[in-house]
């Protein structure tokens, strides 16, 4: 391989504005793959990913370009996870990369995504190459856009390719300024082997595929390796390119190509994203950097609804983290819910993403406990404690001081949406910082803000605030010392530990009414009355009560109507298939459910 011909370079853009059919279209010129053959979206691999539009796993394709200038180059286009969730592993895989191609949409020009990839693709000094795409759109503004990314990225953009990926327009521009514009990879194929992990899949009959970008020195079949964070020893059993449509081997690969390795290595955690493998009869001096843990923000407990399945659920969730190390879980178990599991995940979509897959792959049906993110406690005797589940939360008398994270927010929107930004910002105890004009018709705003505000449907209630405009993103950044509380919630005096939270203590008030609410409109009516309770400590905050039934429900259907009564009747059997029994009280699992919802 000459090191000269060969291109790495990543793809980056905002949601939706065409990431995936611009990968689609260059993978399909360079012929890899012919036209029948061609799937939609090849690099979004899993349906999940497919259905939902969005990028979860990193995954490279090597492809044979012959440019115009009659040479063949060997492109590497290593595509990216698409969500605020994945930003690490988004970098890692920018720092294969020696170019990045930035597409924006004609239409829409500058997003919050486009910027935030843009700075990240900027810190690891990628050469950045715009292109604007769906210029076939009837409100498409190519000229506009690119003065938007003049003014706002201060990047050169008047030669930049004006395309539609969707089309099959001037895609040809594109890969001819990728190997004009993006410098070769260097790295002596001499020197002791240094490869960068940015992604890795289990297989079943291989055991996990690694894939890496070779910095320095070489890979080659039957070397021993080892992994310089974890330590774990393997020996290469094969590598090779990685081909849109499946795996070339070959004998070696050397310093600035990407591949995969494959080395009888049976669990992802011992290829961990950003890690170094090095050669063991040579090893590197050092790894290389930028290497962290993986880290879960949110945290929830997960049961099933039907308390047999529970072995069930262990198998799924051990099968999911076969292939995805930053998924964390650990048996808990919970008077109301039966056994369970406390998993951690890296933000509310990847939270999401594992619960469907536990639904719609494994066939459970689930009950979530409310998310919640970790909480640092000093206690009177001077330790520290994580905690993640209100379980675990100390005695009132025994904490010394409560820290909640707090996370960096930057929202980008016309301007128009500010005055709709900030007040539901103030509203989640955010911090101002500054604001800027990116241009006339786009500010920045920053903010400072607990990271367990976010969670909560921040994100939605922005879009919905600003018509959609707005975007978001945030980074995790400090904890600070926060007045937080711990509510419980009881039924008919009995405690019910899946319902208590822990949150700050101007936002216990109303959540602790909501609930309560929303436990009277959703439990069946008892042959007693049952008091709904929510305290702090022994101090109840919040009340309501379900009057006994069952004479109450009955009366209140009046005089003839007697299909209505029947369904009553026929409802309240329903109900008693599926019942949880929560102290004296019975609830129907639905009811349960309803009330755990966010809302
Ligand atoms: P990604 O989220 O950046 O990967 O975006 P996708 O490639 O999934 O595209 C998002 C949507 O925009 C899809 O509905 C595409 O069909 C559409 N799209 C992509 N490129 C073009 C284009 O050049 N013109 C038009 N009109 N639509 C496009
Ligand atoms: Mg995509």
């Amino acid at each position: 391989t000459d090191q000269s011909k060969i291109r790495n370079f990543s793809i980056i853009a905002h949601i939706d504005h065409g990431k995936s059919t611009l990968s689609d279209r260059l993978i399909e010129l360079c012929g890899a793959v012919e036209q029948r053959e061609m799937e939609s979206q090849l690099l979004d691999n899993m349906d999940l990913e497919r259905e939902r539009g969005i990028t979860i796993k990193a995954r490279a394709v090597k492809l044979s370009y012959k440019a115009l200038d009659g040479e063949t180059y060997e492109l590497n286009l290593i595509d990216t996870p698409g969500h605020v969730d994945f930003n690490y592993e988004v970098s890692r895989s920018l720092a294969a990369c020696e170019g990045a191609v930035l597409v924006v949409d004609a239409a829409q020009g500058i997003e919050a995504q486009t910027l935030a990839n843009t700075y990240l693709a900027m810190e690891h000094d990628l050469e950045i190459r715009p292109v604007v795409n769906k210029i076939d759109l009837p409100a498409a503004d190519p000229a506009r856009v690119k003065q938007e990314i003049e003014d706002v990225i201060g990047l050169e953009a008047q030669d930049a390719p004006e395309i539609s990926a969707k089309m099959g327009i001037n895609i040809q521009a594109v890969l001819e300024d990728v190997v004009h514009h993006v410098p070769a990879p260097d790295g002596d194929p001499k020197a002791p082997l240094k490869a960068l992990i940015f992604d890795s899949q289990y297989d079943a009959y291989r055991g996990v595929i690694v894939f890496f970008r070779v910095m320095e020195g070489t890979v080659k079949t039957g070397m021993p390796i080892r992994m310089m964070a974890s330590g774990a020893q393997y020996e290469v059993i094969e590598c090779g390119h990685l081909l849109p449509l499946g795996m070339e081997p070959c004998k070696e690969l050397i310093a600035g190509e990407v591949g995969y390795l494959t080395a009888s290595i049976k669990n992802v955690k011992d290829t961990r994203v950003g890690d170094t493998i090095t050669g063991v009869e040579r090893p590197a001096g050092e790894a290389l950097p930028g290497y962290r843990p993986a880290q879960a923000m949110v945290y929830c407990g997960i049961y099933t609804e039907d308390g047999s399945k529970f072995p069930d659920l262990r198998d799924a969730l051990e099968k999911l983290q076969l292939n995805d190390a930053s998924l964390s879980f650990e048996p808990e178990s919970s008077a109301a819910l039966g056994f369970g599991f406390r998993c951690g995940f890296l933000g509310m979509l990847h939270m999401e993403i594992i619960q469907e897959r536990l639904e719609r792959e494994f066939d459970l049906d689930l009950i979530t406990t409310l998310p919640s993110v970790i909480y640092q406690i000093t206690k009177t005797d001077g330790t520290v404690v994580m905690v993640d589940n209100p379980h675990n939360y100390p005695d009132v008398g025994a904490i010394a001081t409560a820290e909640e994270p707090y996370a960096k927010v930057s929202i980008i929107a016309p301007p128009d949406y500010v005055g709709n930004i900030m007040p539901l910002c103030q509203d989640r105890r955010g911090e101002f910082k500054d604001m800027q004009y990116l241009d006339t018709n786009l500010v920045e705003i920053h903010y400072s803000m607990p990271l367990g505000e976010i969670i909560y449907d921040f994100f939605d209630t922005l879009k919905a605030r600003t018509k959609g405009y707005a975007s978001l993103d945030y980074e995790l950044s400090e904890y600070r010392p926060s007045e937080l509380v711990k509510v419980d919630l009881l039924l008919n005096g009995d405690q019910v530990d899946a319902l208590s939270f822990i949150a700050h203590r101007e936002k216990a008030y109303p959540r602790a009414r909501r609930l309560c609410e929303k436990l009277k409109d959703n439990i069946p009516r008892q042959l007693f009355e049952v008091p709904i309770q929510a305290a702090i400590g022994g101090k109840v905050i919040a009340r309501e009560t379900i009057k006994a039934m069952r004479k109450d429900v009955l009366a209140k259907c009046y005089g003839g109507d007697i299909t209505r009564k029947k369904k009553l009747l026929e409802k309240q059997k329903e109900g008693k298939k599926k019942m949880r029994s929560l102290g004296s009280v019975q609830i129907p699992t639905e009811a349960f459910m309803a009330v755990l919802k966010l809302d």
